[in-house]
């Protein structure tokens, strides 16, 4: 998005009890996950894909949501004021996808912490781009965790578990704090690729970690017989993902900062994959992030990843994303 505005300045203030921050650069991705949660919501016709093995290439490809340009994008972050171990993650899509990604590494103040979350399929002469351009100072910070942190998709094309290896070795080399994670996405093909790279990444010092699959998993079972699984506990906030009609209106509050592609500020995961419904905008001068609970008509639609009951930050079980009261019928 380009604009003949003054860029924003001024600290943008997140609240104390922010948990998270992540500004997806764009929503375009060369890959085209069956389990990508980018689309779970908007895609009624999603899981049937997932079991399929339907390719998302075209929402992945297309650009609905505008994109800031890289100086909007630099303007923007530099004004977010954060308390100290809580880093603005560059995210997407795949963030290198944007045409600005590695101006953008080096535009945003060094004062502020930065994380990257990548599939890492950025062919050879990427990565050597950015090895070369970006110090890998810069991207590493006090965490229990890499700093780039790539995300495993062994059947996606090019996403071969050696050459993965390859890849994070050679950024791990130059200097860089990355590790490899992968979604327990239940299909057998997922979970053999995974259990292969377990050995490859411990011969090799890689740090490898997974995580938890959110969503519902479609799969037929030995007899061709279809089967779902819910993963995942959504017990504090009943019903509020995976419905498909009668939304109920509820008051909302999250504890993220979720920025879309266009500088927009949303509520949870489904408002920004949708590209509606925003608060604010961090290129608004005036926009201040507001810690208060919002009305929202389509409780029942509730991204996963916003309503799944998670341990905090110390490792206590019972948190959640967003907060939610007040559910009733719309
Ligand atoms: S790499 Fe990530 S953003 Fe891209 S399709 Fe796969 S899960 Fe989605
Ligand atoms: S109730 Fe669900 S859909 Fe509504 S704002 Fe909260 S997380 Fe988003």
């Amino acid at each position: 998005m380009q604009t003949n505005q003054t860029l924003p300045n001024g600290d943008l203030v997140v609240p104390d009890n922010y948990k998270y921050i992540e500004c997806y650069l764009t929503l375009r991705c060369q890959l085209a996950c069956g389990f990508c949660i980018n689309v779970i919501n908007e895609d009624d016709d999603h899981k049937r894909r997932n079991s399929e093995g339907i390719r998302n290439n075209d929402v992945f490809k297309d650009k609905r949501f505008g994109e800031l340009s890289a100086e909007e994008w630099i303007a923007a972050i530099n004004r977010i004021k954060t308390r100290p171990g809580v880093p603005v993650t560059l995210g997407g899509g795949e963030p290198f996808v944007h045409p600005g990604f590695i101006e953008i590494v080096n535009g945003i103040n060094r004062d502020k912490e930065i994380d990257i979350l990548t599939n890492l399929r950025w062919g050879q002469r990427g990565l050597e781009r950015f090895a070369n351009e970006v110090d890998p100072a810069r991207l590493r910070r006090d965490a229990p965790y890499a700093s780039i942190r790539v995300s495993y998709h062994p059947n996606e094309p090019g996403m071969e578990p050696l050459s993965i290896a390859k890849d994070v070795k050679y950024l791990q080399e130059r200097g860089f704090s990355i590790g490899v994670w992968s979604v327990l996405f239940p299909s057998p093909a997922q979970l053999t690729a995974i259990n292969q790279f377990q050995f490859i990444a411990k011969e090799q010092g890689i740090d490898f970690r997974l995580k938890e699959f959110v969503g519902i998993y479609e799969g037929k079972d030995d007899l061709n017989k279809p089967f779902a699984i819910t993963y995942g506990d959504y017990s504090k906030y009943p019903g509020a993902a995976f419905s498909r009609s009668g939304f109920k209106y509820a008051d909302c509050k999250t504890t993220e900062l979720l920025v879309g592609p266009s500088g927009k500020v949303y509520r949870c995961h489904t408002d920004l994959y949708d590209g509606k419904r925003d608060v604010g905008s961090l290129l608004d001068i005036d926009f201040k992030i507001e810690d208060k609970f919002r009305p929202c008509s389509i409780y029942g639609r509730c991204n996963p990843c916003d309503v799944k009951v998670k341990t905090d930050h110390r490792q206590q079980i019972g948190h959640t994303s967003v907060e939610i009261k007040n559910v009733g019928q719309a």
